[in-house]
């Protein structure tokens, strides 16, 4: 989360006297007795949902009663149960400081609500109302837990992320991966460039369609694997363009099969039958638009492979 999220989740969570979590960008804490956290519903709006963990008498949260305080306020607009956890969605308002003088009425119509009731906090997984119900992250999401189900969580996302770091990077199917990928690619820029269409779109499959087929065979993404599938995409975009530009030579003369095509189209350029300005900025172009393909796909693809989410008790 950056510095001007982080921010203005604050200018929410401190007049209520709750915290946020720089890494998962929750806000959190105790409120009239209950364990909470909210969550932003979407990026766009100061719309949030505020998430509790709760039983009555030791029994799991009904439906059709913790709703019932949706009827109490036009703020409250949603609940959702699932298991022991409650979730109700709050409207948002167009700034922050309206939805910031919105936000304390519901929280408190809702503890209000849930205490009437004999609502208590309790742990999401086991419904336990304990002195160790707390708000934790696991694998960077927050969760309600008693310290005993928290550990044993912790212990599973250990397992799982133990497992997943002994996957071994498979080179040379990788490179088979990247190679059928980039055949995509190439397919692309020589059918695209044959309805007269810019490189643009062609190069991006290109960029894709390289690094995913590496990621896939591969089973991992390294340094290495970015390295070969970057040489095959160099090398099958000069091909698809020249396929591309082959094709057209050979269409338009009609004595001059593809294959001779693809051999002399060198020769034609420097003999001035193609315009080798066109043919270059046209090559230029599909490089730049793999390059802008590439790029998010190598860091969205370095960055899965890295991805050990943290587990930790938040306060
Ligand atoms: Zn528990």
């Amino acid at each position: 989360m950056n510095k001007k999220e982080e921010n203005t989740l604050r200018k929410f969570a401190e007049p209520i006297g709750l915290a946020v979590d720089h890494n998962n960008g929750v806000i959190y804490g105790v409120y009239q007795g209950y364990h909470l956290y909210l969550i932003r519903a979407n990026n766009n709006s100061y719309s949030f949902t505020v998430n509790f963990s709760l039983n009555k008498a030791g029994e799991l949260p009904q439906q059709d009663e913790v709703k019932q305080v949706v009827k109490e306020s036009k703020d409250i607009i949603d609940c959702v149960i699932q298991g022991y956890q409650v979730t109700y969605t709050l409207r948002g308002a167009m700034t922050v400081s309206k939805t910031v003088d919105k936000l304390e009425p519901s929280l408190q119509t809702i503890t209000a609500f849930l205490q009437k009731m004999g609502y208590q906090d309790a742990c999401a997984l086991c419904g336990k109302s304990d002195s160790t119900v707390a708000l934790y992250t696991v694998s960077g999401a927050p969760a309600i837990l008693c310290d005993d189900c928290f550990k044993k969580q912790q212990e599973a996302v250990n397992i799982q992320n133990r497992e997943q770091g002994n996957v071994k990077e498979n080179v040379l199917s990788g490179t088979v991966g990247a190679f059928l990928g980039s055949l995509i690619g190439a397919g692309a820029i020589i059918l695209l460039g044959q309805f007269g269409y810019v490189a643009a779109i062609s190069g991006i499959v290109m960029a894709i369609c390289a690094i995913k087929g590496y990621e896939l065979l591969g089973k991992k993404m390294t340094t290495k694997g970015i390295l070969i599938s970057s040489v095959i995409m160099l090398v099958m975009v000069y091909i698809g363009n020249r396929i591309d530009w082959s094709i057209s030579v050979a269409n338009y003369y009609t004595d001059v099969d593809l294959f001779y095509a693809f051999r002399i189209l060198p020769d034609l350029i420097r003999e001035g039958y193609l315009e080798a300005s066109q043919y270059y900025g046209n090559l230029a172009m599909v490089y730049l638009f793999t390059a802008i393909g590439a790029i998010p796909t190598i860091i969205a693809a370095v960055r899965d492979g890295k991805q050990t989410q943290e587990s930790y008790k938040m306060s």
